[in-house]
């Protein structure tokens, strides 16, 4: 029996043209995701697969909208804007945690 497939609703991008001075153009995907399972990655190799990312990402003309693209769509993989997946949570929580005070 086949899975029903289900979509998710696509937040629109912050910024659709970044992608072209991206920094990480041409770069292996691998090494802002990691590979496809984690367990294939011990964590002194994923220690260094983020820093070398995060090089590329600290070079990055785009760096800022990269960021914000991130956290607006919500993503939770791989490196995006010079930020691990727990850093982009806690931004996102952070940011959640200013606008309730205001
Ligand atoms: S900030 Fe990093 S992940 Fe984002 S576009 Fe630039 S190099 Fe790629």
């Amino acid at each position: 029996m086949r899975r029903p497939v289900t979509r998710r609703k696509r937040t629109p991008l912050v910024d659709v043209d970044f992608h072209d001075a991206a920094a990480c153009r041409g770069e292996e995907l691998g090494l802002f995701f990691g590979p496809p399972e984690a367990d294939d990655e011990a964590p002194a190799e994923r220690e260094l697969r983020v820093m070398f990312a995060k090089d590329v990402c600290e070079r990055c003309p785009v760096r800022s909208a990269c960021a914000e693209d991130a956290l607006t769509r919500g993503d939770t993989h791989g490196i995006r804007g010079g930020l691990t997946p727990t850093e982009l949570v806690r931004e996102r929580r952070r940011r959640q945690r200013q606008r309730s005070a205001a």
